[in-house]
């Protein structure tokens, strides 16, 4: 008598989970069954051994990371995306220096590991002709001086000139996400901007020293084998950290009439990327659920807390705008007690710079060989 199918499954799961414990590199097809898996209590043991990598790599630590999106304006047309410039109801901001430090100011104090200096692509900010330097360069400069911590970028596509700009003013990280790793539906999400341009300034920025950031969206209309190949390119990419955020369908879009998809998809990529991935930094982003859907970001396996956003500044979020910022609840006074009772704590400033000082020196000694 054959045992029946979920026996089966239930075997597999317990043999991949065990040699991936044992360093095996997963392949596509063991991938895709991870990814194809149903079961929550299959499922749950996928996020016990998410956490378990998690834990051998990184202890108790959990890293979070302050954001400030300082320019609402955007020159793409992303199908996905509030701040697309077709959203001609969406008021839009450009927050002045003084602003921008305060807020970075306040995060540092609060304990922040990174500054986040996000941005739509607002070319205005950046490189003008007739100067030295733009916007962007000089408030990276103000900002890492202000607070002394690692910066993370995300200007969108520019060019190599204003990369090694940015990376002396210093900024130590450079996000640019593909969303997916599909042209054509790159190409539905993203009109009008190059798949090639995208990936390429991302090497370059890792060529120039800076760590890289690669993110893909959850139920944009992607399929399992969708996912399948983001996977496979970030492993060409080598990203030092790797987000999964799930769409949320935003009013005055051409998305906005599509269902908001199941998180439970999200929560399953963040376990796996971590099983593919174990030693990288995986957030857990505030700005789907709020401070609610945190928890099971950790609980699959994320180990940096993404979005924490100053109250009273006039500063939003990407895929919620103002979800839990006035009530404090994404500040991180609020997310540590969290972390405490799933016997998790914030970690040391010194063990992050450390992280981040050692991955750009592997990266530099990389370039130079
Ligand atoms: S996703 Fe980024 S590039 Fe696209 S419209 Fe939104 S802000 Fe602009």
């Amino acid at each position: 008598m054959k045992p029946p199918a979920h026996r089966n499954t239930s075997h597999k799961l317990n043999f991949l989970l065990s040699s991936v414990k044992g360093g095996r590199r997963l392949q596509d097809e063991d991938i895709r069954f991870l990814l194809g898996l149903e079961d929550r209590k299959l499922i749950g043991r996928v996020f016990e051994a998410a956490r378990g990598l998690r834990r051998e790599h990184f202890g108790d630590s959990i890293f979070l990371y302050g954001f400030v999106y300082f320019s609402t304006f955007c020159s793409n047309d992303c199908t996905f995306c509030q701040y697309r410039k077709s959203n001609i109801a969406l008021p839009r901001f450009r927050k002045s220096p003084g602003e921008i430090l305060a807020a970075a100011v306040r995060l540092a104090e609060e304990g922040v590991h990174l500054i986040d200096l996000t941005m739509g692509e607002d070319i205005q900010l950046y490189k003008p002709e007739s100067e030295e330097t733009g916007f962007l360069v000089e408030i990276t400069r103000a900002v890492k001086a202000a607070t002394g911590l690692p910066l993370m970028i995300s200007p969108g596509v520019v060019s190599a000139e204003l990369l090694s700009q940015l990376g002396h003013a210093g900024a130590d990280w450079y996000a640019c996400y593909q969303e997916t790793h599909t042209p054509s539906l790159f190409a539905r999400l993203r009109p009008g901007q190059s798949f090639k341009e995208r990936w390429q300034v991302k090497l370059s920025a890792r060529e120039q020293g800076l760590l890289i950031e690669e993110g893909i969206l959850s139920g944009a209309g992607e399929n399992l084998e969708d996912v399948i190949t983001s996977l496979a390119m970030m492993r060409v990419l080598e990203p030092d950290q790797l987000r999964v955020m799930t769409f949320v369908p935003q009013k005055g879009t051409p998305m906005a009439s599509v269902p908001a998809p199941d998180t439970l998809r999200e929560l399953l990529i963040i376990a796996v990327l971590r099983l593919v991935f174990p030693d990288r930094l995986i957030p857990a982003s505030l700005d789907v659920e709020g401070l609610a859907g945190l928890q099971s970001r950790i609980d699959a396996g994320a180990n940096v807390i993404t979005s924490l956003i100053v109250p009273g500044s006039g500063l939003t979020g990407v895929a919620n705008l103002s979800r839990d910022i006035e009530n404090s609840l994404r500040m991180p006074a609020s997310v540590k007690s969290m972390l405490t009772r799933c016997g998790l704590k914030p970690g040391d400033l010194q063990t992050y710079l450390h992280w981040v000082r050692d991955h750009r020196q592997v990266k530099a000694c990389r370039v130079g060989s």
